[in-house]
């Protein structure tokens, strides 16, 4: 069983990301990209995400700027913040952070954020246009679950993949790019949600899972063929009192029974989480680049 290190995979991800960055830079006037996050209010772990973000783009010579708004704001307010960053020209990227308060529709921020500059890929244009294979900003989660798979020598070409879950965010764009035709697509594919009632024989049936539930524990070793490669993306956190925060973060997949039976298989913190970070700097530069050549 080998371990997919995310952190180790990321890592090589940023320096390449960094140096592009850099060798850009004198072409565009010593510019380089920026990346702006909205938060509204003050959910601590929506503020610890935006930190770790911010941080991972000075490490690769990516500006960024956080615009915070308090916790009753309206949602014409955050439109309107999302608006004037649309409008900036010094910004490249733009991500709104989730949770936001229950009285804030995220479906709607969606319509307005522009597709150029949404480096999540979750506005409906670049949903619609990876579904139809044209070029698009891809979701940065299951981008980065592809590239995670692509860097460690692991193709999808002719394997059953099972997608646990059908976020909008994680298992739909997953199940999207996997259908894609190329040597990290060409999967048969089987998207499963909590409705569905067979779910431990379509795991034991697939060469790779991938599980974006959200339930610590769901993923067992009697629900898992020989030799699959399992990538977990749940990330839930659990009390855990001899934590010095007092909680600890879990995956789907009960790993210690589940890991001997893998060929591969992604740890819970270390594996997805560090990947989606890298793909949101790629889709940072990539924005940059696109604006650039479009001459604004
Ligand atoms: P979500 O709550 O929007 O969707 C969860 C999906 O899982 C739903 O489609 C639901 O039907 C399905 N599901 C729930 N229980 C199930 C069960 N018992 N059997 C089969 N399907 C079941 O969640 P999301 O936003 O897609 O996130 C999923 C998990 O991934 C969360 O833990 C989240 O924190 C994590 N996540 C991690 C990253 C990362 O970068 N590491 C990024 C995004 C999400």
């Amino acid at each position: 069983m080998t371990i997919l290190d995310g952190k180790q995979t990321a890592a090589q991800w940023r320096a390449d990301i960094t140096h592009r960055v850099h060798e850009l830079a004198p072409l565009y006037g010593g510019r380089t990209p920026k990346l702006a996050a909205v938060i509204v209010g003050d959910d601590p772990a929506s503020v610890t995400y935006v930190n770790l973000k911010q941080k991972a783009c000075a490490e690769c010579g990516i500006r960024s700027t956080v615009k915070r708004l308090p916790a009753d704001s309206t949602q014409q307010q955050v439109r309107e913040a999302v608006r004037r960053l649309n409008a900036n020209s010094d910004i490249d990227g733009i991500i709104v952070q989730q949770p936001l308060p229950p009285h804030i529709d995220s479906k709607d921020l969606l319509l307005h954020i522009s597709p150029k500059k949404d480096v999540d890929g979750f506005t409906p244009d670049n949903i619609g246009r990876m579904a139809l294979g044209l070029d698009c900003m891809r979701a940065a989660t299951p981008a980065g679950i592809v590239e995670l798979l692509r860097r460690n020598g692991i193709t999808t070409r002719g394997k059953r993949v099972a997608v646990i879950g059908r976020s909008n965010i994680v298992g739909r764009p997953m199940a999207s790019m996997l259908l894609e035709k190329s040597e990290m697509g060409d999967a048969t594919v089987t998207v499963c949600n909590s409705s569905t009632p067979d779910l431990k024989e379509i795991l034991a049936g697939c060469e790779i899972i991938i599980s974006a539930a959200g339930c610590p524990g769901l993923v067992q070793a009697d629900m898992v063929a020989e030799g699959a490669v399992v990538v977990d993306v749940g990330t839930t956190r659990v009390a855990d009192p001899s934590r010095r925060s007092g909680y600890r973060l879990a995956g789907d997949v009960d790993f210690d029974a589940v890991a001997p039976k893998c060929s591969y298989i992604t740890p819970v913190p270390g594996g997805v989480g560090p990947m989606t970070i890298a793909s949101l700097l790629h889709n940072t530069l990539t924005a940059f680049v696109r604006r650039r050549r479009r001459t604004l």
